[in-house]
């Protein structure tokens, strides 16, 4: 609807009519033919006298005699002066604002339609929000109620890992008397394989004397044989002598009891006789 030309722009600038580089193009017929015009003797737009100023010229829109001043726009590339371009102007900005004001409201129901639908999503998410707010919620309780014996299971293992440790530590204690006593009971070892070696080398020497002793008793032994058989052969000797006197008594006392009768005046003399055989024999 609205074109751009060079030739009037900055023209139509000096002029202060219209800041706005245009020229239009409207749907209306315009005033080409002459038998058209109107013949007045003063410019429509600033009422300057044309007897003064010469040949008037005449808008294409409205058909009024304008003084070349006051028709420098352009409407559909014909002459205009400046109330009719004013005006024009004036329809084309309703036309433009009237445009703009749909626009706006097509907007305004586009973004309606977002908003609503935004709405939508908003209840959408709303809801899904507030059923993760009830499985969160079934959740926590159901966590709650897992929980619970989890800990109980915890505080169970804590207190058996706090009764190990005491355990370990009376059993460290222990271990540690045991220890001494094992470094006492290691001295008395050593005290005994010490007293072992002294006793050995005692027993030793006890072994050497005991042979020492058995040797002498050996001797002893033998020399109380030698003086048992000597004894033996002296007893022997002894029973063959009292034998032997045994029967020289019985001779001597079958001789006697024969003498006896006969021989009793020398009787001192066998007495003196039989003192002398005693005494041989012994
Ligand atoms: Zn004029
Ligand atoms: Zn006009």
């Amino acid at each position: 609807m609205l074109n751009k030309t060079s030739s009037f722009d900055q023209l139509s600038f000096n002029f202060g009519v219209t800041q706005e580089n245009k020229t239009y193009v409207v749907g209306i017929k315009m005033k080409d033919n002459e038998s058209e015009w109107l013949q007045g003797n003063e410019c429509i737009v600033c009422d300057l006298n044309f007897s003064k100023s010469g040949k008037p010229h005449h808008c294409r829109v409205c058909g009024n005699s304008v003084c070349k001043n006051c028709s420098y726009k352009m409407v559909n590339d014909k002459r205009s002066c400046d109330l009719c371009f004013k005006r024009i102007q004036l329809v084309d900005q309703e036309k433009l604002k009237k445009q703009q004001i749909k626009s706006k409201k097509e907007s305004i129901k586009e973004l309606k339609n977002q908003i609503q639908k935004q709405q939508e999503k908003n209840d959408q998410m709303k809801n899904q929000l507030i059923e993760l707010q009830k499985q969160f919620e079934r959740q926590e309780r159901e966590h709650a109620q897992q929980e619970k014996p989890l800990e109980d299971q915890f505080d169970q293992k804590i207190n058996m890992i706090r009764q190990q440790i005491e355990n370990n530590n009376r059993l460290d204690e222990n271990i540690k008397g045991e220890r001494i006593q094992l470094e006492e009971i290691e001295r008395e070892i050593i005290d005994l394989h010490n007293n072992i070696q002294k006793k050995g080398f005692d027993i030793k020497f006890a072994n050497e004397r005991k042979k020492e002793f058995h040797e002498n008793l050996q001797k002893h032994e033998k020399h109380l044989k030698d003086l048992q058989q000597s004894l033996e052969q002296k007893q022997q000797e002894y029973t063959e002598i009292e034998n032997r006197r045994t029967a020289q008594k019985q001779i001597i006392s079958e001789e006697n009891e024969k003498n006896e009768k006969n021989e009793k005046k020398s009787s001192d003399l066998n007495k003196e006789q039989k003192h002398k055989e005693n005494c041989i024999i012994y």
